[in-house]
């Protein structure tokens, strides 16, 4: 790489720093100034941790939890998962309340909200999901096809983009129950157009489960405009939930009364208390909860959501495409006649809050990107995928992020 041109891309980054209205929350994140991390670039894997947190995890230990003890439960502790809910329906899913709780992993909610989907739509046979979406969602699929004797129809999509409606509406018919989608693609970070595919689902009488864990507290959302059946994701991404922190679940209003779902458990009965003989559902989205809520996990998001209704996601979304932009100018520019393809949309308006680049010498590289604080990550068959948590990361790091990996790149 030519030393002109990362000087020239540096100083571009500090500029856009300097000009930036949400520079100054990065300082909000535990970690942000640790010398050893010099480009943290996998928000989308891992969210960082807002100071706050800190704080707000011990006064938990103490007070509530040593404090309060068991009467923790009865003073608030179990009706979290559908207060947490809610905060993130109205922060960061266009959707009002009673619609979204909190509860066990992704992988879990796409097994129930699936087949709550499937018993809702008697009679048909198909679950259409796309050969590129996240593993865990075509594995789920694929057991619930096994165990309900249903057919999975693939739709192949570009390794570069996502399912656009057209895709959709050649693959649904008369015998679609379920289309399963994600609203940015965990690789190439296509950016789905929801309501204009929700609209096709609908049209061919089936309904549609999105997986918005990409997206989620970096793109806004509007499942109730978009007119969507069930919604999924995970809060340990953009949302900053802490490693394992569980997943969220979105059931649209007109769907819940007659929602059933198959891991009947006592805490999402009417009467949990009542220790009764016989199970009956929970009245609303209570009655997508099995167990015991992980009341632990859900302190951490709370702090990123209060921070991103401060922020709006308009704002946050403003300065995530302005990131992906500048790194994919940088990738353009450092690694220019280095093999080196950009495998995201370039179009911004179709493209989630990370880029992917591909290149073969990519797997090996990783490893020793990380022992120097660079901080990717690894996606097969070849991909680095730059993750750029819109509050946490500065286009600073971006840019030095980026040069580090031309650098390292062999020389042709
Ligand atoms: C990260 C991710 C998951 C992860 O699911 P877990 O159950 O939390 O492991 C699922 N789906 C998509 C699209 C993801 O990006």
């Amino acid at each position: 790489m030519s030393e002109n041109l990362s000087l020239l891309a540096r100083a571009r980054a500090r500029a856009l720093d300097a000009e930036d209205p949400l520079a100054g929350y990065r300082s909000r994140f535990e970690g942000h100034d640790d010398p050893d991390i010099v480009a943290y670039l996998d928000g989308n894997s891992l969210g960082r941790p807002l100071s706050d947190t800190l704080a707000r995890l011990e006064a938990f230990v103490r007070e509530q939890w040593a404090g309060r003890l068991i009467r923790g439960w009865d003073e608030g502790w179990l009706e979290l998962p559908e207060q947490v809910g809610d905060l993130i329906g109205r922060v960061a899913l266009g959707a009002a309340a009673g619609q979204c709780t909190v509860a066990d992993s992704t992988s879990v909610l796409l097994y129930k909200l699936a087949r709550a989907a499937i018993a809702a739509r008697p009679g048909r046979t198909e679950i259409v999901i796309d050969r590129d979406n996240f593993p865990t969602d075509r594995f789920i699929m694929e057991g619930i096809a096994a165990e309900r004797g249903l057919q999975l129809r693939w739709v192949d999509l570009r390794h570069d983009g996502g399912a656009t409606a057209a895709d959709v509406a050649a693959a649904v018919g008369p015998q679609t129950a379920l289309v399963v989608l994600s609203h940015v693609a965990y690789r190439s970070a296509h950016l789905a157009d929801v309501p204009a595919i929700t609209e096709v689902v609908h049209d061919a009488g089936a309904l549609v489960l999105w997986d918005l864990s990409h997206s989620v507290g970096s793109v806004p959302a509007e499942l109730d405009q978009w007119n969507v059946d069930y919604a999924t994701g995970c809060s340990y991404k953009y949302l900053n939930g802490g490693p394992g922190a569980p997943a969220w679940a979105y059931v649209a209003q007109r769907h819940l009364e007659d929602f059933r779902q198959p891991i009947q458990g006592w805490l999402g009965s009417a009467d949990p208390f009542g220790m009764g003989s016989d199970f009956e559902p929970a009245a609303g989205i209570r009655r997508i909860i099995s167990g015991t809520p992980p009341i632990i996990g859900m302190l951490a998001m709370q702090d990123m959501l209060g921070l991103l209704g401060e922020v709006g996601m308009k704002a946050v979304r403003t300065k995530s495409v302005a990131l992906t932009s500048f790194a994919i100018e940088a990738v353009d520019e450092l690694m220019a006649g280095s093999g080196v393809v950009v495998t995201s949309p370039r179009d911004p308006e179709r493209r989630g809050s990370h880029i992917t680049i591909d290149h073969q010498a990519f797997r090996d590289l990783v490893p020793e990107l990380w022992a120097k604080g660079v901080i990717p990550d690894y996606r097969n068959p070849s991909g680095i995928r730059l993750g750029l948590s819109p509050l946490s990361t500065s286009f600073e790091e971006t840019c030095v992020g980026i040069q580090r990996i031309a650098d390292s790149l062999p020389r042709p």
